[in-house]
């Protein structure tokens, strides 16, 4: 079988480097460090208070292609795990040329896209400013797409915004109501956020993993139209798409 660590360094103890910050990548760390390897997880520093995974953790870019290979090579990784979210197309771009630059293999984790429910009505787009182009007049709209791509719709002074954030933006325009917390929410709490504000129209990005899926779902239940913006593209890298099945390969 195709094995991340390869033949000769089966059974060894490994010194493993995430690009994190999603649940999968906290996850993996505490299976990688239960099963006795050296494990350093790496956050962007985004957000004031993220959640942590065990084990060290480093903060803040590498300063580039350049910075993430010399700090690879400099740690004495001998492996490069990208469990980035899959919107995060910079460093896992990154990544790739980093690990052909220093010889160290890469592993990509990659959550399986989101599929429409059978009844659901998705408007399926590339990017947040078609996204928001794409929004009829007098639309009553839930974004869930983060905080740092909610500019894309600030033009739309047509529409009602509700932005839901683990943190909040700078600034919005007037008259948008912000809801900052963090997940997972239920169907219920889906269903009811949705009621609440009247919403018309969802916008998400195509995230995939379980624990985003609720919102989709009361979507399709309450007839709201979803545009879904779809995942960056990628250079090719060897990927799984499951923390178990890293932790096969390993
Ligand atoms: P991005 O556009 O791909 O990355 C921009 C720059 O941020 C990278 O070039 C790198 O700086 C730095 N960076 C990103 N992730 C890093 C990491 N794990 N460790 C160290 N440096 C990192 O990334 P993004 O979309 O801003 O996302 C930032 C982080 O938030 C990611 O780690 C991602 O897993 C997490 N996240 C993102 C989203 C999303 O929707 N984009 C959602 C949930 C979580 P240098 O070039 O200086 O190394």
């Amino acid at each position: 079988m195709d094995s991340l660590f390869g033949p000769s360094l089966m059974g060894e103890r490994k010194r493993i480097l995430i690009l994190g910050g999603t649940g999968e990548a906290r996850a993996l760390a505490s299976n990688l460090i239960a099963l006795g390897h050296e494990v350093t997880s790496s956050l962007a520093g985004r957000t004031r208070a993220p959640q942590l995974p065990p084990g060290p953790v480093r903060m803040g870019g590498f300063g580039g292609v350049d910075g993430l290979a010399a700090y690879m090579q400099e740690g004495g990784f001998t492996h490069l795990v990208d469990a980035t979210h899959p919107f995060a197309a910079q460093i896992s771009g990154n990544a790739v040329i980093a690990s052909a630059k220093t010889g160290i293999p890469l592993l990509r984790l990659e959550r399986e896209v989101w599929l429409k429910p059978e009844s659901a009505n998705w408007l399926e787009v590339p990017t947040m400013e078609v996204a928001a182009e794409s929004l009829p007049a007098g639309a009553r709209v839930l974004l869930t797409i983060g905080r740092q791509e909610v500019g894309a719709f600030f033009g739309r002074a047509d529409c009602q915004f509700v932005a839901r954030v683990i943190e909040s933006p700078e600034t919005v325009p007037e008259g948008w109501k912000l809801i900052a917390v963090r997940g997972p929410f239920s169907l219920e709490d889906e269903i009811g956020l949705m009621r609440r504000h009247g919403i018309t129209h969802l916008v998400s990005k195509n995230s995939g993993g379980d624990a985003g899926f609720a919102k989709l779902e009361a979507a399709a239940a309450l007839g709201i139209e979803v545009l879904m913006v779809r995942r960056p593209k990628l250079p090719d890298a060897p990927t799984a798409s499951t923390v178990e099945e890293v932790l096969k390969r390993i």
